[in-house]
Order: structure tokens, then C-alpha cells, then sequence
């Protein structure tokens, strides 16, 4: 990959990229099948992504006609990562050996080892047979949403495809390495003001936030919306309180400590709770809610705002969501798209149907809404989130630090480009937007 690594950096055109060789194997960060039991009996806390994930060569696949080469230049962490590492909830090989019955070409998936990451940025180098809209030598962000488009039931809204899965986790060939194999229908211009590492970081919980805020399948807040948003200097919620404020919401922010809520109000945000300070205690034990508790927080957020919240951006799972459903107002709404501390859900279903409460599940975003999402970073609306940048052999740490949530927004990792701040191509914009918006989460 040297080669086509010192070909971008050089700035070579589309028909000089494409004349180099792809080698036979690349580097990558992977899971091995052999590792599956590796934490087993362990706490979850206790399983260590350093232990796991791997930095080495892997063969190259061959490219299936409706996909494209892309050379990684920067790659993120997700949360999927720390997932895929400690073997939780499941070992992603199975969903991987099930893709593998769907077609020849799925074939290639089901490998002892898998190549993860769901996020990157880089530069197309080579396009199958069947790709029509994209060529070697384009700048591009790359969206997790893996689908078959042959599918009658990928159409409409393709998360709702019966062969939807999260590329780099449900799917081999994922973005931390220095090569990734993408179906075309995955790419998305690279937003040009931005370096490498910054956008590399957004487009998979930029775009879960868009379809669970904005989109008409999730939320669709509205102006003067109150959004209650846990974890909101995390992955997903850094970019939520991002669109809450830029559509006239009023946000309501949960984090931790002092630091993440100086960023906070560093973004304009008003209302925030330290969630450590106030010392919620939504369980009495493992099995017996408090909810006096709920009702402090609720009263809390009152204080702050005056009312309850109409949306509440769920995402916690078992700790905080009875808390989530009991505080959103009077018809209000809960998106979930997650449960890191928990997947067994409880809540008191007499607030909720009393209260003509909605649930709304939510899960990454379809093309159109990861395209719109993209599209709101690209005009500088919307500002990565990026806190540290780790080189790809430093994945299995950086995975450590978001498992233990030592982080704020996203890490980025550095794959082929050599050093950070490299690839931006429209200083002007750049200029325009700010350092300011685009460092706040820097360390
Ligand atoms: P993240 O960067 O770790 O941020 C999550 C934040 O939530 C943490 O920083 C923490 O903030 C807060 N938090 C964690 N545990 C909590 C608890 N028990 N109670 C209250 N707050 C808690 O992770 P992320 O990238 O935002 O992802 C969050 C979850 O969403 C993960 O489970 C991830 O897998 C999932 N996810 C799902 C999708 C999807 O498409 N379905 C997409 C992206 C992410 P404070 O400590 O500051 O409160």
C-alpha cells in the first residue's frame, strides 16, 4: 500500500491511482474466530480489547462487481469496536457465516478472522465492473449501512431490509486497516475542509443522530423541542446536542464531569446536568427501581428548563431507560438506539400509556438520511466531534478508552495517512468554519 499511499499524498490523478497494483494483502485491525471464548466468565469491564484485536497482514479480497477499493487514510473507533472485541452480546462471526449463505460473493465474509471498523476516509482506487457514479482517485466518508439493493425489502427505507447490516461489524473488510472493500452504495464525498481524521469520525454516529433527531423515522424534533440527551458529549451524543441546537431545539445534556460540561457550554448549551454530581440512583439493587429517583431527575430538569422533556435521546439501556421513559412529557418521545449498560429493559408502563408516551427504535440511518448527515458536515453546519487521534496499531487502546468512557466524542486513528491534519482541500471553507468549532473536543 506504500505506493498508492505516496501516490495520494503526491496528488495523482484518477487514471495514475488507478494504474497501481492493489497488493495481495494490507494491513489491518481484526478479531480472530480462535478468540471467541477468550473472556468468557469474565465482567464486562473486565474484557480487554488489547487482548483481542490484532494489527497484522490479511489477503485482499477479490472485488465483487457493485464495489470499490478504498484506501483507508483514517478510520475512527465506535463503540461496535469495543463490542466486537470483548465477544458482546454475541461473537459477530455468526452474523458473518449467515451473510456468507446469501451469495458467492458473500462467500468471501466468513473468515477466521474479521477486519473491523465501520467507519473511514479515504481515496476510491479501484471500481468493480458495475460501479457508475464513483471513480479512482475520489475523496470520500464511508457509511456502515451494508445492503443488498437487489432486495425488494431494500427499498423504501433500506434499514428496514431484510439483508441490512453494519459493515465492519455484521460484515468482514471493515475501515481500520489501510485497505477497505465498500459496496458503491456506501460512499459519500469527503467533506473538503476537513483533514483526514476528522472525517473519519462522523459518519457513523453523525448519522445515527440524524435519523434519531431529525429524520421522520426517529424523532423529527421540532423548533422549541425539549431534548433530554444522556452521554451528550459521547459518540452520538456530541452530534445530538449538535442538531438540538442548530434546529431551535432546547437541549438538555447529561454527562459526567466538569470538563465534558465546559465543552457543553463551550457549544452554547444552557441546561446541563453532572449526572455523578447529582448521584441518580435509578435501581435500589440490581432488580428494584427507585423511583423517587426518576422523580428527581425529572424535577431537576424542570428546574433547568421548565418543563419536561419531548424527546428523550436514549441510549444508556438498562440503567437509565425507566428513568428516560418516566421523564418524557405527556406525548413525548423516546428514541433508543442502544443499551450499553444493559439490554433487559424495565419501566412502569403506567406512565407511559397514562401519558400516551412513543417508543421509537432506531438503528444507524438509511443512505439518504448518512448522505444528509454528511452533507450538513460538509457545509460546516454540523463539526466533528474528533477528542484523540491513535495511530492503527494503537486500536486495541483506544478501544480500552472507550470501553471505560476515558474519552470524549470520537478517537480517530490514522491508517495510511502519516500524520494528522493532512487532506484538507478547501482551506477557505475551513477558514470559514473555525478552528474553534473544529478543535472544541480536542485534548
Ligand atoms: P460513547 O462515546 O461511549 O458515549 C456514550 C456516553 O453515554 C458516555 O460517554 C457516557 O457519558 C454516557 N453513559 C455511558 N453509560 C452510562 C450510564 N450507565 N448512564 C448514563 N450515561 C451513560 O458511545 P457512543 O458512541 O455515543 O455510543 C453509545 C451507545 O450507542 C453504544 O452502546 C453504541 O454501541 C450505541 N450506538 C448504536 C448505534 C446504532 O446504530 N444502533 C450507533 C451508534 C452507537 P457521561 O459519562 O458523560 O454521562
Amino acid at each position: 500500500m506504500d505506493k498508492i499511499r505516496d501516490a495520494i499524498l503526491a496528488g495523482a490523478d484518477s487514471a495514475a491511482l488507478a494504474a497501481l497494483p492493489v497488493p495481495e494483502s494490507y494491513r489491518a485491525a481484526f478479531v480472530r474466530a480462535e478468540d471467541t471464548a477468550m473472556f468468557e466468565g469474565m465482567a464486562s469491564d473486565a474484557k480487554d480489547p488489547r487482548q483481542s484485536i490484532h494489527i497484522g497482514d490479511v489477503p485482499t479480497p477479490e472485488l465483487a462487481p457493485d464495489e470499490v477499493y478504498v484506501a483507508v487514510m483514517a478510520s475512527s473507533i465506535n463503540f461496535n469496536t469495543v463490542w466486537s472485541s470483548i465477544f458482546e452480546p454475541v461473537s459477530t462471526f455468526g452474523p458473518m457465516k449467515r451473510l456468507a449463505r446469501e451469495s458467492e460473493w458473500a462467500k468471501r465474509h466468513d473468515q477466521p478472522y474479521q477486519v473491523i471498523g465501520s467507519d473511514a476516509s479515504g481515496v476510491v482506487v479501484k471500481v468493480g465492473s458495475a460501479v457508475r457514479l464513483w471513480k479512482p482517485g475520489d475523496h470520500v466518508t464511508v457509511h456502515c449501512n451494508h445492503v443488498d439493493d437487489q432486495d425488494n425489502t431494500a427499498h423504501d427505507d433500506s434499514m428496514l431490509a431484510a439483508n441490512q447490516r453494519i459493515w465492519g461489524y455484521e460484515t468482514n473488510f471493515g475501515g481500520l486497516a489501510d485497505l477497505s472493500v465498500v459496496k458503491a452504495n456506501q460512499l459519500m464525498p469527503k467533506p473538503a475542509h476537513l483533514t483526514w481524521e476528522e472525517a473519519a469520525v462522523n459518519a457513523l454516529c453523525n448519522s445515527t443522530s440524524y435519523r434519531m433527531l431529525v429524520s421522520q423515522n426517529g424523532a423529527a424534533m421540532k423548533q422549541g423541542d425539549v431534548v433530554l440527551i444522556w452521554g451528550a458529549t459521547g459518540g452520538i451524543g456530541a452530534y445530538a446536542t449538535q442538531y438540538v441546537l442548530n434546529g431551535g431545539g432546547i437541549p438538555v445534556c447529561v454527562v459526567s464531569n466538569a470538563e465534558k460540561a465546559k465543552i457543553l457550554r463551550d457549544m452554547g448549551v444552557e441546561a446541563i446536568i453532572d449526572r455523578k454530581e447529582a448521584g441518580y440512583k435509578f435501581w435500589k439493587d440490581e432488580h428494584t427501581h427507585d423511583e423517587s429517583e426518576w422523580r428527581r431527575l425529572g424535577s431537576d430538569i424542570r428546574d433547568l428548563v421548565g418543563e419536561d422533556p419531548d424527546i428523550v435521546f436514549e441510549h444508556p439501556g438498562r440503567s437509565t431507560f425507566a428513568a428516560s421513559m418516566y421523564v418524557a412529557k405527556r406525548g413525548g418521545t423516546v428514541v433508543t438506539c442502544a443499551a450499553t449498560s444493559g439490554f433487559m429493559m424495565e419501566f412502569d408502563n403506567r406512565h407511559f400509556w397514562m401519558r400516551l408516551k412513543r417508543l421509537v427504535g432506531s438503528h444507524f440511518a438509511n443512505y439518504q438520511e448518512a448522505w444528509q448527515a454528511n452533507r450538513l458536515i460538509a457545509k460546516g453546519m454540523i463539526h466533528p466531534v474528533i477528542s484523540q487521534t491513535f495511530a492503527l496499531d494503537q486500536t486495541g487502546e483506544a478501544a480500552f478508552q472507550i470501553h471505560h468512557n476515558m474519552h470524549e466524542g470520537k478517537l480517530g486513528v490514522l491508517c495510511l495517512a502519516p500524520e494528522e491534519g493532512l487532506g484538507v482541500t478547501d482551506p477557505e471553507l475551513r477558514a470559514k468554519v473555525g478552528e474553534a468549532n473544529l478543535t472544541r473536543f480536542r485534548r
